[in-house]
């Protein structure tokens, strides 16, 4: 870290698990003259545990204008200032985005660190072999909202990765399924990094009961994960007989061979899809 043109550092801190704090974020962290932060009594002992003594300056949604200003004059003055949120990657469903525009406005670097997403975290365990993704976050509260939201991303081919809160995820799972229907792959990831850490795939029509059917499943934080539309032409017919003749115990390439044969739907997309499904 060169000190003498000073920067704003983008430090990911981790989802739950302290160990997955970088080495070059305890160093930048342990460096800077200030770290911006969400909540301040939040990150307070998760800076001492990694022995930072910066002084800390909040910034959240509500003040970032302001707390922009503040980032900046202290860069004007030549000191390196880090921004955290309370838990993984600043700026993704966190508040850091203006207050990173603005600091480049004002002609300062920005220097981001690599680390903790639950989004990325998920996917990598998600097994949905995709080539893209989506990245949604949040959806609306309001169910007519969350379901005209839904509808908007229906026919995309890529996964859809949504985050959500424990009060709301059986609703919005109800949502993923009255929009997307009960064949495509729906991902629970729950409690990343922690004790509990769960990652659950099923088909959509079954992610109601698995949520049902235990109260611990719906505790915790989610990143919720929908496999992408599938390929058009085929309406989900495809996929649905696809299901059945694996459900019969045949192997992937042959109920990959006849669901293409009675269905029509393309070979190739459903061999990609009974590779996930045996998953
Ligand atoms: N900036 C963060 C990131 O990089 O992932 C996300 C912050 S957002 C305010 C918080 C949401 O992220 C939670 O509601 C949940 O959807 C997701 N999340 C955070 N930690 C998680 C974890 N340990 N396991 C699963 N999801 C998590």
């Amino acid at each position: 870290m060169t000190e003498e043109s000073p920067a704003l550092y983008v430090v990911p801190t981790p989802l739950g698990n302290l160990s997955d704090m970088t080495p070059r974020a305890v160093e930048v962290l342990r460096r800077v003259a200030w770290v911006a932060c969400e909540d301040t009594r939040h990150s307070a002992p998760l800076l001492r545990h990694f022995g930072v003594a910066a002084r800390l300056l909040a910034a959240h949604e509500h003040n970032e204008e302001a707390a922009a200003q503040q980032v900046v004059a202290r860069l004007d003055e030549g000191e390196s200032v880090a921004l955290i949120s309370d838990a993984g990657t600043p700026a993704v469903s966190d508040p850091g985005a203006r207050l990173v525009a603005r600091v480049r406005a004002a002609g300062h670097r920005i220097v981001p660190l690599p680390g903790p997403c639950a989004a990325v975290t998920a996917l990598s365990a998600s097994g949905l072999a995709e080539p893209h993704f989506l990245f949604y976050g949040f959806l609306p509260a309001k169910a007519r909202q969350r379901e005209d939201a839904l509808r908007e991303l229906a026919d995309l081919r890529y996964a859809l990765v949504f985050y959500e809160a424990p009060h709301r995820i059986a609703e919005t799972v109800a949502s993923l399924l009255a929009v997307f229907g009960p064949g495509r792959t729906l991902v629970l990831a729950r409690e990343l990094t922690k004790l509990f850490e769960t990652v659950h795939a099923c088909p959509l029509g079954e992610a109601p009961g698995w949520l049902e059917a235990d109260a611990n499943r719906r505790r915790g934080e989610f990143v919720l994960i929908v496999s992408g539309a599938p390929p058009a032409g085929d309406d989900g017919e495809g996929e649905r007989v696809l299901q059945l003749l694996l459900d019969e115990g045949l192997p992937v390439k042959q109920a990959a061979k006849l669901a293409h044969a009675i269905t029509g739907a393309a070979k190739n997309a459903l061999y990609e899809r009974a590779l996930q499904l045996r998953k």
